[in-house]
């Protein structure tokens, strides 16, 4: 397992041990589970990867390959050796062959119908190809690489659009099992700041990128991200943390139904997915 140059002084090692803590604290993973991470390339789904394989967990890595030029290559290339090395099985789904266009090409055509920017038409689209692939993996669990930062981010972005209860689902362990036959959605770096994981990586050596996807400028993601520079971890932590000791109260005073999309019968909290309204945008 230790095959990167592992220099276990003075690493982050805390990291190993938070996500072996909110894995127990939150039940995340059962005996026998299969779960698949969802892949980026990047250093959080990289090192969550990483960091399941050491604990022994059978894991599985799904990579979409979103076509975004020089970036992808080398994203995919750095993948497939690093599953390789660690003996970890990988998928790789084209999303030219599921959807038929890559996904800047998809994101200018909502832009023009629609005015979607950002990277909601991205995210929106990835969710409905994770959870579509995490099932035919036979996936008990989908793991994502979302951190504390993140998870931050979406709090203070959806109290500043004035809509707190977007963040009902925030959860180390979202949607659930709510729809049969659907692998839970799992976060086990939900209370690992962006930081540790950046020096855990750098010291691993992982071969990744750390360049920022080449379409995401102008979101109010990017912009919030920027904004909370200043914020210390400890805050961002108070944040997230405060945020969960509503989340409880929140899903009592509101419940959302999970139902399961008309069109594609994957998970929709409305009778048609947000995905298959994109995809009658793009026919
Ligand atoms: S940054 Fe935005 S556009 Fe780039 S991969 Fe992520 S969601 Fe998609
Ligand atoms: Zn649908």
């Amino acid at each position: 397992m230790e095959k990167r140059g592992d220099k276990s002084i003075d690493l982050p090692m805390g990291i190993e041990k938070k996500v072996a803590e909110t894995i127990k604290k939150y039940s995340l993973v059962s005996e026998g589970d299969k779960i698949v991470v969802a892949l980026s390339g990047g250093k959080d789904s990289t090192s969550i990867l990483y960091i399941l394989k050491k604990l022994g967990y059978d894991v599985h890595g799904l990579l979409i390959d979103l076509h975004l030029g020089e970036w992808s290559k080398i994203h995919n290339n750095n993948m497939i050796k690093f599953c390789e090395e660690l003996e970890i099985p990988l998928t790789i789904v084209d999303l030219k062959k599921e959807l038929g266009q890559g996904i800047c090409f998809i994101k200018a055509v909502l832009k023009k119908q629609k005015n979607f920017t950002g990277c909601t038409v991205c995210g929106i689209i990835k969710r409905w190809i994770l959870n579509k692939w995490a099932k035919k993996l036979w996936a008990d669990k989908l793991v994502t690489g979302h951190n504390l930062d993140d998870e931050a981010q979406n709090v203070l972005m959806n109290f500043l659009k004035g809509n707190v209860l977007l963040g009902v689902n925030s959860s180390p362990a979202t949607g659930g099992k709510a729809v049969e036959g659907f692998a839970q959605r799992i976060k086990p770096l939900f209370f690992v700041p962006e930081s540790e994981i950046r020096k855990y990586a750098k010291a691993k050596k992982f071969d990744i990128l750390y360049d920022k996807c080449p379409c995401a400028f102008g979101t109010y993601r990017v912009e919030t991200r920027e904004w909370m520079r200043g914020i210390s971890d400890i805050e961002k932590k108070k944040i997230v943390e405060n945020f969960q000791k509503l989340v409880p109260k929140l899903r009592t005073e509101n419940v959302f139904e999970l139902k399961t999309c008309k069109e594609c019968g994957e998970p929709s909290s409305g009778e048609i997915c947000n995905a298959c309204k994109i995809f009658a945008c793009l026919k």
